[in-house]
């Protein structure tokens, strides 16, 4: 077909393509969340039904983006991880970025009411991503351990935090409480003032949610109607530890066994 005379305008478009053979990383963010939980009233520190709605969008993105072999979530984000040899569009960055982040904000949408069945979306959310490559396999590992450890440190200071907000400090005397407290002194509190051991907490909160796909026999019938076992991928969530060895040794499809650490 002819080309118009408008055509030209395509060589300003910028190469964005991500250098091959690298882990890509896809992580999005809710946007100005904090307002948002308040808007919504989450419960706190943990919102159960918030994060189940991450999780059931997460899983919807991994299940329509096959590259994808693993997701972390905790709170508000998410993180993809695309295997090195994707090619998704080419590895073009914006597209690869934008239709995840798109696809995942429309499920937060459509499946909010499933979720908050008592409580109407008062305004759409938006969550903002970015593209991180790491050329190693420790760098992944390493990505991933450090998602983790942040998700551990904040619930640990939410739970204190908010555990003394409901019981009658002021959010700056909580706040100046905590200042200056060690892990230890943390538990220590949760133990001596409000009865509460910390390891009892569920994973969800402590560990944050790790999705992977895993192959599953069914049954099904073939054209002559005789019954066959397929194999199919459904997506898993699990609340492990990620930061150890023992969770990629029971994954070896992942490919991501480091026993140097
Ligand atoms: P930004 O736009 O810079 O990301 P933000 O307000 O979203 O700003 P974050 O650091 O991303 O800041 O923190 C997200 C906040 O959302 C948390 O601090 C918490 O207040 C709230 N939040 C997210 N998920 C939950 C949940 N499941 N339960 C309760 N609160 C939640
Ligand atoms: P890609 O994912 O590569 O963008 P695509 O199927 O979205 O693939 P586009 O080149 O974006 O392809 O074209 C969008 C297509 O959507 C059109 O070719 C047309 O078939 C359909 N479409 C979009 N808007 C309308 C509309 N308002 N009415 C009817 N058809 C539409
Ligand atoms: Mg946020
Ligand atoms: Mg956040």
């Amino acid at each position: 077909m002819a080309k118009s005379k408008y055509e030209y305008v395509k060589q300003f478009e910028k190469d964005d393509s991500l250098i091959p053979n690298t882990w890509l990383v896809i992580r999005i963010d809710g946007r100005s969340f904090h307002k948002f939980s308040e808007r919504h009233q989450f419960e706190k520190p943990n919102d159960r039904r918030a994060l189940d709605l991450m999780n059931k969008c997460a899983e919807t993105v991994m299940s329509e983006i096959h590259d994808i072999i693993l997701a972390y979530g905790q709170s508000d984000e998410f993180s993809f991880v695309l295997k090195k040899e994707c090619d998704l569009y080419c590895r073009r960055e914006a597209k690869i970025l934008s239709t995840i982040v798109s696809l995942f904000t429309s499920n937060y949408v459509f499946l909010w009411k499933t979720y908050f069945t008592d409580k109407e979306l008062q305004y759409p959310p938006s969550f903002d991503g970015r593209v991180v490559q790491y050329p190693s396999d420790n760098n992944l590992r390493d990505y991933l351990s450090w998602r983790q450890a942040d998700c551990h440190i904040n619930n640990l200071y939410n739970t204190c935090f908010w555990a003394l907000v409901h019981s009658g400090e002021t959010e700056t005397e909580a706040e100046n409480t905590l200042r200056g407290t060690l892990s230890s002194d943390k538990n220590e509190l949760l133990h001596s003032s409000f009865n509460i051991n910390y390891n009892n907490i569920p994973e969800i909160y402590r560990k944050g949610s790790v999705l992977i796909k895993q192959e599953i026999d069914f049954k099904t019938f073939n054209l002559k109607g005789i019954e066959v076992v397929r194999k199919k991928k459904v997506v898993t969530i699990l609340h492990v530890d990620i930061i150890q060895n023992k969770f990629w040794k029971e994954h070896p499809e992942l490919n991501l066994i480091n026993f140097d650490s």
